[in-house]
C-alpha cells in the first residue's frame, strides 16, 4: 500500500508519497531535454513557468508528458548528469 508522509523541503513542511520522495529528477523529462537550461536566460519558457509555480506554492511537479520535448544529445546528457551530481536535491 502506498504511504504518504510529511517532511521539510526548503523550509516548508510538505506531503509526499514515500516511495517517490527525492525522485523528482529521475522522473522529470526536462532533465533529458535540450530546451532545459535551469537558472539561465535561455531556459524553456514552459519549464520556467512551472518552476515559478512550484516556488510560489511549495510544490514539486515532475514533467511526465510534454509536446515540446527534444531529447538531449549524448554529450549534453553527460554534462547534465555531472552537473546534477554536484547539486543538492
Ligand atoms: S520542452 Fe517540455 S520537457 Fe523540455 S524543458 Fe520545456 S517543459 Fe521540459
Amino acid at each position: 500500500m502506498v504511504k504518504y508522509i510529511q517532511y521539510k523541503h526548503h523550509g516548508k513542511t510538505v506531503w509526499v508519497r514515500e516511495d517517490l520522495m527525492g525522485k523528482h529528477r529521475e522522473h522529470c523529462m526536462c532533465y533529458k531535454c535540450e530546451k532545459f537550461h535551469p537558472n539561465e536566460p535561455n531556459n524553456c519558457p514552459i519549464a520556467q513557468e512551472l518552476y515559478s509555480f512550484c516556488v510560489r506554492h511549495d510544490m514539486t511537479t515532475p514533467v511526465w508528458e510534454c509536446p515540446e520535448f527534444e531529447e538531449v544529445s549524448y554529450e549534453r546528457a553527460i554534462e547534465q548528469d555531472n552537473k546534477q551530481k554536484g547539486e543538492k536535491v
